[in-house]
């Protein structure tokens, strides 16, 4: 019966990494996929994460129980505090729902869901350009979804008055989906005053908004600064949906770990809302898994883990910013023609490089550096050995 099936394209960013495999060549690059890698070009567990799961494996009162629809109760309080702080009113007064969910991807899901089933304005607003995930995740989610001008290829910076416009024009009551902080694929983050217009933009029209936070501490390298866009919101009482995962700042990508936290305005609409939500995850998956949602509760709920694991997520951050500069240094060092200062300008794990796709076909073909065709590189992948073949191939691609 499915003889005539037609083969689906690879995804475009996962399948940067099945080309990777393919090529034998030694000095190939994966600049690709976003997850972290040591110096050495390794994958790392943090040591937190391995401490936290010898505690575990060491209690005998474990068991493998199925976990509530809502999954695991202190795994939900630990990452709304984390999110919106120890001392968020939302928390206090009750008026924030959390359900752990499959991670990143699965909380955008699930809020999704939601949305489309219980409230009136089915549009979210996307910024363009956004991950490559984010408009097929909603779309299935039955929104009907649009983007906002986000990103200016001219100053290779933010074109906030292209993104006031266009969320001044969105109807009364829209969505949008906002990154928390480290804005993939670009890198670029609105500043705090940005920030702050809007927000008064957003709830004078009485726009949604739904966070995508999956960079937390990755940024900055400081958990509450990358969360300071998100609290501004729910500071001011407004309602916030928040979709956090756990992928990159502890290193779980394997796990799917996340959480999707909505705020709303009072305790008892987020009851309301939650017993919703179990409706939506019920059918879809049943219950979320319990390993990785118990590392995490583990982690934030004791204090030297909590404490050494921000100490980790730094040196991951750091080494992340030191390789920005690198980059930029070999770039001059090499005279390559252009302004390549907006490497050290934008944050987070991705660098938009403004290399178009015939530039990335000709640096993946002549240099086997591989990497999104919109020119997206991660910064993760980066090591100092592996800074001079970058920086030859995007010279080469510039300049031939
Ligand atoms: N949102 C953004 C902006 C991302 O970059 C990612 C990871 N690439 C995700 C969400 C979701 O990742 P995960 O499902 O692995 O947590």
């Amino acid at each position: 019966v499915f003889s005539q099936i037609a083969r689906a394209p690879e995804d475009p960013i996962l399948g940067v990494t099945v080309a990777y495999n393919k090529d034998s060549h030694p000095s190939k690059l994966n600049l690709g996929v976003g997850a972290y890698r040591t110096e050495e070009g390794k994958p790392l567990v943090l040591n937190v994460v391995r401490q936290a799961e010898q505690k575990l494996v060491n209690d005998p009162s474990r068991v493998k129980e199925y976990l509530p629809i809502v999954g695991l109760a202190d795994f939900n309080k630990c990452s709304a505090k984390l999110i919106f702080g120890a001392d968020s009113p939302a928390i206090h007064e009750n008026r924030v729902a959390t359900v752990q969910c499959l991670s990143g991807t699965g909380s955008l899901r699930v809020g999704g869901e939601f949305l489309a089933k219980h409230y009136y304005e089915r549009t979210i607003y996307i910024p363009s350009p956004t991950w490559g995930n984010h408009p097929k995740v909603f779309t299935l989610a039955g929104l009907s979804v649009k983007t906002y001008r986000y990103y200016d290829p001219a100053t290779r910076g933010l074109d906030f008055q292209g993104l006031v416009e266009d969320l001044g024009n969105a109807p009364q009551g829209a969505i949008v989906l906002l990154h928390a902080c480290a804005h993939n694929p670009t890198g670029v983050d609105p500043t705090v005053d940005q920030w702050e217009q809007i927000r008064k933009l957003m709830r004078s029209k009485g726009l949604l908004p739904f966070f995508d936070s999956a960079y937390q501490g990755f940024a900055s390298g400081s958990l509450d600064t990358d969360a300071q866009s998100v609290r501004m919101f729910v500071a001011d009482g407004g309602e916030c949906f928040a979709a956090q995962s756990y992928a990159k700042n502890m290193g779980l990508y394997a796990e799917r770990v996340g959480a999707l936290s909505i705020v709303c305005k009072t305790a008892d609409v987020a009851s309301r809302v939650e017993s919703q939500l179990k409706l939506v995850i019920r059918p879809m998956y049943s219950n979320p898994p319990l390993h990785g949602a118990s590392i995490v509760a583990t982690i934030l709920k004791d204090s030297n883990l909590y404490n050494e694991w921000t100490v980790e997520l730094k040196a991951m951050a750091d080494r992340i910013i030191s390789m920005r500069k690198q980059l930029l240094e070999a770039l001059q060092a090499r005279g390559t023609p252009g302004d390549w200062t907006h490497i050290i300008k934008q944050i987070g794990m991705f660098t938009f490089t403004g290399l178009n796709a015939d530039q990335v076909a000709f640096m993946t073909k002549e240099y086997h550096i591989y990497m999104t065709s919109d020119g997206r590189i991660s910064m993760a992948g980066l090591s100092s050995k592996t800074v001079p073949h970058l920086a030859d191939a995007m010279h080469a691609a510039v300049t031939s």
